[in-house]
């Protein structure tokens, strides 16, 4: 029988078709050309079931919604304090690829920002394995299948990346990146250009949700701690510059990529993914945030609503 969330998915998707402004990402050539009107919409319970509506099974690049894995994965390598001290945790206030670092300390403000996650994507890079790699692997993990990186996004974003690479020289010149300067920012904007669909999303979501532990495999793929910690930092600043306005009207820790995804997380309860590519002034897709609106409204995900 036909889950009656999946007409409530199809409603969401149907009393949005009105949000339409905005525009997709256009530094990025080949994010510039994609269907503007592609939406789908996914959730995915603790208990691993997910339910999807719209263009669901559509891929499309997870850019920075690879960020918190990311960073997850750094401190599962090294440990909470030692990431601390490389990455701030602050909200930046400024765009997501802002050429500065704090000038206090010298770090990255935070690992959700272009200057951290390319120092993240450097850290996570071992002898065993490229981060590339380490990074699809952890992807697989948590949607259970193989995950790729669309290498033409890639190779068109590398042409264009003059300002990551930017940021790359500057934390090397600050000491602040394992690794060279355009290796570092070849690796991360591949970690970007992994493909993935709504359906993907919402069960690395609800792996965050769930603890860090995936829901169908039980593979437990980070802390208790490291989950804790991490959706403490999708709170505060996952949604670029607009995290305030995000934390107030949707309420739940959540990081948007700039091909018009975005991911949320109520912790214990459910992992949800959008995707709309057209973005409004933040870089977070329109039509995704009112739909994240919706859901929030309709389904009690506000973490702050008293009682
Ligand atoms: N690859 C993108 C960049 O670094 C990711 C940006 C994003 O999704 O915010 O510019």
């Amino acid at each position: 029988m036909r889950s009656p969330i999946l007409d409530y998915l199809d409603a969401i998707i149907a009393q949005t078709a009105h949000v339409v402004s905005g525009a997709p990402a256009d530094y990025i050539p080949e994010l510039a050309s994609a269907d503007p009107d592609r939406v789908a919409v996914a959730i995915c319970t603790v208990n691993g079931t997910v339910y999807a509506s719209g263009d669901a099974d559509d891929l499309f690049s997870i850019q920075s919604m690879s960020k918190p894995f990311a960073y997850a994965l750094a401190i599962e390598d090294r440990g909470i304090d030692d990431i601390l001290d490389r990455v701030g945790v602050e909200p930046s206030g400024e765009a997501f690829n802002e050429l500065s670092l704090d000038p206090e300390t010298g770090r990255p403000r935070n690992p959700m920002i272009n200057a951290g996650a390319i120092a993240v994507h450097a850290l996570v890079d071992d002898r065993e394995a490229p981060a590339v790699d380490r990074l699809l692997g952890l992807f697989s993990d948590l949607t259970q299948r193989p995950i790729e990186v669309d290498e033409g996004l890639a190779a068109s974003e590398l042409a264009t990346g003059d300002r990551n690479l930017g940021l790359a020289y500057l934390l090397h010149a600050s000491g602040r990146l394992a690794r060279d300067p355009a290796s570092s920012v070849e690796g991360y904007v591949r970690q970007c250009s992994a493909s993935v669909t709504v359906r993907d999303l919402a069960l690395m979501a609800a792996t965050l949700a769930n603890g860090g532990v995936q829901p169908n495999t039980d593979k437990k793929l980070f802390s208790r701690r490291t989950t804790r910690h991490l959706l403490s930092v999708m709170a505060s600043c996952g949604m670029y510059d607009a995290a305030g306005d995000w934390l107030t009207s949707v309420g739940i820790p959540a990081k948007s990529g700039v091909a018009g995804g975005i991911i949320g997380v109520l912790p214990g309860q459910v992992g949800v993914a959008v995707f709309s590519p057209r973005l409004d002034q933040h870089g977070n897709s329109a039509r995704g945030v009112v739909m994240m609106e919706k859901l929030s409204e309709d389904l009690g995900l506000h973490l702050m609503e008293p009682g």
